[in-house]
């Protein structure tokens, strides 16, 4: 399978292009970026034979079978529309896109044309979340009363660019990491978010952009989700805990792109500590995505996956800047 980068990012360089080189059969031959110099010096550092400043000009000249997706948020649609016309398979950088309709119809144009498209959550891939997930399934918790996610980070200065200034191209903490703890959330309890409320601020690094935010949902079973997402919290760690009428899990550090982490579950018969695979949280959503392509099972996170994790932020999003309980709307999904 033939990859083409579009976006000449950090997230392609620091993760996904090891990652898709480490699919049997699967290559890296072409970026896209909007500035030739750098499209050329990016090609050369990851042995990428082709650079291109114009996307349709990589759609039909590169040969590629797929697009990874990894430009600023606002970008994502035009260039998602315009690979899935070209018969491109897309994975997509979350959020999907500044609205939920741009979002809902990268999504509904993909099955249209019959390609596969994916969004890349990365946290249900770690071995950490997949051995909560499995906890939580298999009843060791009984049923589930309430959820606390702990995503409150120190964002790395080389990242605070546009995540921190630049309200127009998706920047803030709400469409960077809500995202992410909304799929996460989804993917344990597997059920959708019925409606949320917030209170979101700046609290040293936002330039017009939020860098904090707390948010309380309500799922449909009646268990409430507690989450705390920041760019500015340098010793606070993450983590994420799930308590239930038999048990309750424990975890912390595992909302991270490393597979680490530590967890532990405690119940009438006391502390119980629970391993969990040391994978690489990107080279199996991958493989999972290279399966979905040959007929082979689904991607890690698919494209309604990718919508609902957005209506959620975008409803916490609402949330904190009218006061007002919100009601998630998922555009159909
Ligand atoms: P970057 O800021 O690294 O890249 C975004 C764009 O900025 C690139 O497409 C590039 O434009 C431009 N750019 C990159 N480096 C430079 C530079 N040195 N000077 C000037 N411009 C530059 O963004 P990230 O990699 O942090 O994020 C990209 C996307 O990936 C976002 O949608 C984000 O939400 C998502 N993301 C997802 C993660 C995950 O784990 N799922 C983790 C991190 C990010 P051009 O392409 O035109 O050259």
């Amino acid at each position: 399978m033939r990859w083409g980068l579009v976006g000449a990012s950090r997230i392609a360089s620091s993760y996904m292009i090891d990652a898709l080189r480490a699919q049997d059969g699967a290559d890296v031959v072409a970026v896209l970026s909007s500035d030739a110099a750098r499209g050329r010096d990016f090609a050369g550092t990851h042995g990428i034979a082709h650079s291109f400043t114009d996307l349709d000009a990589l759609l039909t000249e590169a040969d590629v079978d797929a697009v990874y997706i990894s430009t600023t948020n606002e970008k994502h649609h035009r260039q998602a529309m315009a690979s899935i016309a070209a018969g491109k398979h897309v994975l997509c950088e979350k959020p999907l896109a500044m609205t939920l309709v741009d979002a809902g119809e990268m999504v509904r144009a993909a099955a249209a044309r019959g390609v596969v498209f994916a969004t890349n959550h990365h946290l249900r891939n770690a071995g950490s979340h997949l051995a909560i997930k499995a906890l939580i399934d298999g009843g060791r918790i009984g049923n589930v009363l309430s959820a606390r996610v702990f995503h409150a980070v120190n964002l790395p200065e080389h990242l605070r660019g546009w995540r921190i200034n630049d309200a127009a191209a998706g920047g803030g903490v709400i469409p960077d990491i809500v995202v992410h703890d909304a799929d996460t959330i989804r993917f344990h309890l597997s059920e959708d978010p019925v409606d949320v409320i917030a209170k979101a601020g700046t609290s040293g690094l936002g330039e017009g952009v939020e860098d904090s935010v707390m948010s309380v949902w309500s799922m449909p079973s009646g268990a409430m989700v507690q989450t705390h997402e920041s760019f500015t919290h340098a010793f606070a760690g993450t983590g994420i805990e799930f308590h239930g009428t038999k048990g309750s899990i424990f975890a912390r550090n595992v909302m991270t792109q490393q597979p680490t982490g530590e967890i532990w579950l405690v119940d009438e018969s006391g502390r119980h500590d629970i391993t969990f695979d040391s994978h690489n949280l990107y080279h199996r959503s991958m493989g999972l995505f290279h399966g979905a392509v040959k007929g082979t099972g689904r991607p890690s996170a698919d494209g309604p996956d990718g919508v609902k994790s957005l209506a959620v932020a975008l409803a916490v999003s609402e949330a904190a800047q009218t006061g007002q309980t919100v009601s998630v709307d998922y555009g159909g999904f």
